[in-house]
């Protein structure tokens, strides 16, 4: 007797790789039956709905790495999308401000970077950037002409609402709780349900890990949750800058550094920093899960980036608490803020992937098993990178079928 399969594709979540991906399959295989469990009550709940807005152009990244390449062109197509879907967004760009000798030369090695990614930039003098941002300082800046902000909520509101179109179906409050992989088919656990599918895409983004683990998939990394904390200028300082203002970012350090970004309401906020969360979907200052910070500390990795960023981490957290030390970092480019000026504004919390040897995995990072395929890391610019990451995914499960 053959057993009934009513799904082709299973996808765990409903962040915007998931949207993505979903969107993506029902476009290749319109005949497919596909359905998107997110156990949240709405999309984009999580890292998708807490994050800063920005459409990267790809200055960072390492040549050749799937990062530099799904950001450069995810950055066209999440602006296609807007353009098609009638999703606000601006192309404001974006400014590297040096603010000492040091960073200038730093300058001259992101210059160099954007040459080998196919990036556009525009090398400021001290008095270009004054003319361009009267209250920013700085010694010398770069110029990104690019980089563009948007709200993810609405990018993956409507690749949602193109993926019901087709006839995908999305059902929220469902969570995963366990997978048997078979021969035929893999069985998802939802509550008292079961779930039968011939494949299953996991976009899990915090829970990764624990999905992975699930169906008993061995790999080298553990997500650690990093906080990213962020204040709100008020309404006054609306106008207080055109572009986005980043510093520069210090190489020895994994994230980019405290920002001031023009968000697509019309406010400017400061930030994120990052430190290292307890509590993987906690956005409260003082959230705590006994099951995550023990997934934390039993962690060689976790001990491993904590000793080898330990000044950094350090000031992290002091900033983190001291709002007095988070301000003096965006006042070394934008002299004028006082500490009043710093309103509270909710968190995000990032999933990076960290391996055993205490590196950081900085490029997007999937895995696989024959009736699943799982995307592992996929940390900032992953907002900017969804429509990349969900045809690269398409093309993978296209090649098994064929
Ligand atoms: C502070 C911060 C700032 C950032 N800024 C930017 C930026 O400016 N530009 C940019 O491009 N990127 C940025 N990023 C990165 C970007 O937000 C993320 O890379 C992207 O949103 C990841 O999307 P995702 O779909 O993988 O994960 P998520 O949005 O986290 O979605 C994962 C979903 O999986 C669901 N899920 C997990 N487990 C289960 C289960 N068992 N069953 C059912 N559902 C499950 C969760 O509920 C969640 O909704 C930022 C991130 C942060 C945190």
């Amino acid at each position: 007797m053959t057993q009934e399969i009513p799904y082709d594709y299973l996808l765990i979540s409903d962040g915007i790789v998931g949207a993505s991906t979903a969107l993506q399959l029902k476009q290749r295989f319109p005949a497919a039956r596909v359905l998107l469990l997110e156990k949240e009550r709405a999309a984009a709940y999580h890292q998708t709905g807490h994050n800063s807005g920005v459409i990267h152009a790809g200055v960072y990244y390492a040549p050749g790495s799937l990062k530099a390449r799904f950001c450069r062109e995810g950055a066209q197509a999440t602006i296609d999308l807007c353009e098609r879907c009638r999703i606000p967004y601006v192309r404001c760009g974006k400014l590297l401000v040096a603010t000492d000798a040091g960073e200038w030369d730093r300058l001259d090695a992101l210059t160099e970077r954007c040459r080998e990614n196919r990036i556009e930039v525009q090398p400021q003098s001290r008095q270009q950037l004054k003319k361009r941002e009267p209250n920013i300082s700085g010694v010398a800046a770069l110029l990104v002409p690019a980089t563009g902000i948007v709200d993810y909520r609405q990018v993956t509101a409507a690749l949602l609402e193109e993926f019901t179109g087709l006839g995908g179906e999305v059902r929220f409050s469902v969570q995963v709780e366990a997978l048997y992989e078979q021969e035929q088919y893999i069985e998802a656990v939802c509550g008292g349900e079961r779930l039968r599918s011939r494949f299953l895409v996991s976009c899990a983004g915090l829970m990764a890990d624990r999905v992975l683990a699930m169906l008993g998939i061995s790999a080298d990394f553990r997500i650690v949750p990093f906080r990213g904390e962020y204040y709100q200028l008020p309404e006054h300082y609306n106008q207080i800058v055109t572009h986005l203002i980043y510093p520069v970012p210090d190489p020895t350090l994994p994230f980019l550094g405290v920002h001031l970004t023009r968000m697509i309401d019309g406010s400017v906020t400061v930030g994120p920093n990052a430190v290292v969360g307890w509590k993987r979907e906690g956005y409260g200052r003082v959230n705590f899960s006994p099951r995550d910070s023990w997934d934390n500390l039993s962690y060689p990795g976790f001990w491993k980036v904590m000793r080898s960023h330990l000044g950094s981490g350090l000031a992290e957290m002091k900033n983190s608490v001291w709002k007095r030390g988070y301000l003096e970092r965006v006042r070394k480019y934008c002299p004028q803020l006082a500490l009043n000026d710093l309103r509270p504004y909710p968190a995000g919390i990032r999933a990076q992937a960290v391996k055993r040897d205490g590196s950081l995995v900085h490029d997007f990072l999937f895995a696989e098993s024959p009736r699943s395929l799982h995307v592992c890391n996929a940390p900032s610019p992953a907002a900017t990178s969804a429509l990349p990451i969900g045809a690269y995914i398409c093309d993978k499960v296209g090649q098994r079928q064929g």
